[in-house]
């Protein structure tokens, strides 16, 4: 492992100012994903700088209803809170599929928005990756593909987004609060993440030194329902091979809204515009959900190990929608 410098931050403006300055510096918050990285050879920064211990440990609610979590609140703390048991279990049941119990212990909110692939090229510095090693190809793209895109993929990478939680958060409409050195700044979850293009190195369209604060979610319609599914190779401790966050109001057997992000299919959480538009005004019924899906996977393009993803996510999107317009309890936990 590379040596590097540690310091804990004493406050967020400061710990800003010193990683803006220095373009090896990273933050250190729970440590899951960037540890492992440490040890790898993945990630070779001069200095850390700790923010575990910033005042960003609340969940408070918005006065619309919403609920502002801070960027250091733990996945745990958050699966299990009231308000968001109560009113965002899409954002509950997203949080308590991702990785295991102890790690969700240590996982802060905004170190699972900024969490890395799980590509296992990007993780073997032995082998060419251009989101590791810019410039050096993708094993992936003749190799083991299966958990890989089959949406807005490049022929520069192919990864996807493990988070559970972005794919949550961008269904929901929520909001990162952003500090940087000019200022603070609110940046969309469902914009946070880029698609890999021809610089897969960069994940997100933050800068050095911008720092994610908190996480706002909006209120939904008093007649929203949403959920979380995730398709996975075992029950646990496992990244998504398709999952898919849901809102949806049906008035009179009518869409009246609907929001979808599907997450394992993409370098981002992706967010199902073309599905959305499909099913407002459309009726409530399982035809009308599978043409959604299909407009969503016109575009899809799988690699030779990853086909399965599309039917996969065409049942799945189904699946959940129909869960949601007739009301199943397992759905709505
Ligand atoms: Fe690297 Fe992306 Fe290719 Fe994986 S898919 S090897 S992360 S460039």
């Amino acid at each position: 492992m590379k040596p590097f410098d540690y310091s804990r931050a004493a406050d967020a403006r400061t710990a800003v100012a010193t990683v803006a300055a220095r373009p090896g510096a990273a933050y250190l918050g729970g440590g899951t994903n960037l540890v492992d990285h440490l040890k790898l050879g993945v990630a070779r920064p001069d200095l850390l700088v700790d923010i575990s211990r910033l005042p960003f440990d609340r969940v408070e609610e918005l006065p619309d209803g919403g609920v502002r979590i801070g960027a250091n609140v733990r996945n745990s703390d958050l699966a299990a809170h009231p308000l968001v048991r109560q009113r965002f279990p899409a954002l509950a049941k997203a949080l308590l599929s991702g990785a295991s119990g102890q790690l969700r212990n240590a996982a802060t909110t905004g170190g699972n928005l900024l969490q890395r692939t799980r590509c296992v090229y990007f993780q073997d510095v032995t082998t060419p990756c251009n989101k590791r090693a810019p410039g050096s190809g993708c094993a992936a793209l003749g190799g083991y593909n299966r958990y890989h895109a089959v949406l807005g993929a490049s022929e520069h990478c192919v990864a996807v987004h493990p988070s559970d939680l972005a794919v949550a958060l961008s269904a929901l409409d929520a909001v990162a609060v952003v500090l940087r050195e000019d200022g603070e700044l609110r940046v969309p979850v469902a914009e946070l993440h880029r698609l890999p293009g021809d610089t897969p190195d960069r994940d997100t369209v933050l800068g050095q030194g911008d720092l994610i604060t908190a996480v706002e979610v909006p209120t939904l319609p008093a007649t929203a329902r949403s959920a979380y599914r995730k398709v996975r190779d075992r029950a646990s401790f496992a990244f998504a091979l398709v999952s898919v966050a849901a809102v949806l109001v049906v008035e009179a057997g009518t869409v009246r809204e609907a929001r979808i992000a599907l997450g394992g299919v993409a370098h981002k959480p992706w967010r199902a515009t073309h599905a959305e538009q499909e099913l407002r005004g459309a009726p409530a019924t399982e035809d009308a959900y599978r043409r959604a899906a299909d407009a969503e996977l016109a575009a899809a393009e799988p690699l030779p190990g990853n086909g399965f993803k599309i039917p996969m996510t065409r049942n799945t999107l189904a699946a959940v929608l129909r869960g949601l317009s007739e009301p199943d309890p397992q759905e709505r936990r």
